[in-house]
């Protein structure tokens, strides 16, 4: 079934659809392209984008960094030197692979709403939008930080409802897409904080996050505790209801560092584990060697194996070699 019942933090109920069949129903059935907004120049051009693109090269706070540890963005705010983790070739290729695999998404999503009627995506690739929070300061003086949603959308509900929502697209790790499946994101995941400034700046209800797993297989499958075993779709979604609460709490997180004289005025949110080993969000960190200034790197073999879950073919019939 396509609707699945939401509800959001009122108690209210919304019929709203699983746009993750949308996407995944388009991609696996190749077939004429029926919308006419697309462009391979304009998705080529996003993705070489990456080449000269700076990413974080100024003090101005941005709505994606919502849920970012709060010293870390006064690091940045008062431009202090980002000596931690660095964008290497790596990083930039992630970005790269992630822009493609968005703009697919995206193009799928498009092509699902032209053949289902289900809903209308605006604001999306080279039309995104540039969206404001406002953070009161102090008085007279706001400050307007600014971000990027990857789209917007006007979805139909089960009951033929128009609802305006947010489109948000994230690639993950593997372990961070099995979490997703499982739970969902909440209140203390990063991307939760960003959708929720997304929402408020445009007065929308609703944020459609749709993810992807940058390591999945065609292969990849999970057995169920009662030993069923189904493939795993390598798209899942999740409707995240508007949280005015939160968006309180990422408002006063902006202020503080917009306040404060000194990144050093702010206490370090995280820190190390027994052994004195960061951990994320710290390992990842622009600024760690400032925050941790005794810190130093070392390479440490991982002795788990990763455990991946496989559909394998039995024929029913035994080799006689
Ligand atoms: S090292 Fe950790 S605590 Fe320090 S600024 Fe970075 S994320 Fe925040």
């Amino acid at each position: 079934m396509i609707f699945e019942q939401q509800t959001d933090l009122m108690g209210n109920h919304f019929w709203l659809p699983d746009l993750s069949k949308v996407i995944t129903g388009r991609l696996s059935v190749p077939s004429k392209l029926l919308s006419n907004k697309h462009s391979a120049k304009s998705i080529g051009e996003s993705v070489l984008r990456q080449l000269d693109e700076s990413r974080e090269q100024t003090g101005g706070l941005r709505l994606s960094q919502s849920g970012a540890c709060v010293k870390q963005l006064a690091y940045q705010y008062h431009h202090a030197d980002g000596n931690g983790m660095q964008i290497d070739a790596a990083s930039k290729i992630a970005f790269v692979i992630g822009d493609i695999t968005e703009s697919i998404l995206v193009s799928a999503l498009m092509e699902g709403f032209e053949q289902s009627g289900l809903g209308h995506l605006y604001c999306a690739g080279v039309d995104q939008e540039t969206v404001y929070l406002n953070v009161p300061i102090r008085d007279g003086y706001t400050a307007a930080i600014s971000g990027h949603p990857d789209g917007s959308m006007q979805i139909m509900t089960q009951n033929n409802e128009a609802i305006s929502c947010i489109l948000e697209v994230k690639s993950m790790s593997d372990y961070g897409f099995k979490k997703f499946r499982k739970e969902g994101l909440g209140p203390k995941d990063s991307y939760y904080s960003q959708v929720q400034s997304y929402m408020a700046s445009k007065g929308y209800e609703w944020t459609y996050v749709v993810a992807y797993s940058k390591s999945a297989g065609a292969k990849d499958a999970e057995i169920l505790e009662d030993g069923a075993w189904h493939p795993v779709s390598a798209v899942h979604g999740q409707w995240i209801p508007f949280d005015q609460e939160h968006v309180f709490h990422i408002k006063e997180k902006f202020r503080s560092v917009i306040l404060s004289s000194d990144p050093e005025q702010i206490d370090r949110p995280h820190g190390p584990d027994k052994k004195g080993r960061l951990s994320f969000p710290c390992d990842y960190c622009k600024y760690y060697k400032t925050c941790f200034p005794f810190g130093e790197e070392q390479a440490v073999e991982s002795k788990w194996l990763n455990k991946s879950t496989k559909i394998k073919v039995y024929t029913g019939e035994q080799s006689d070699k």
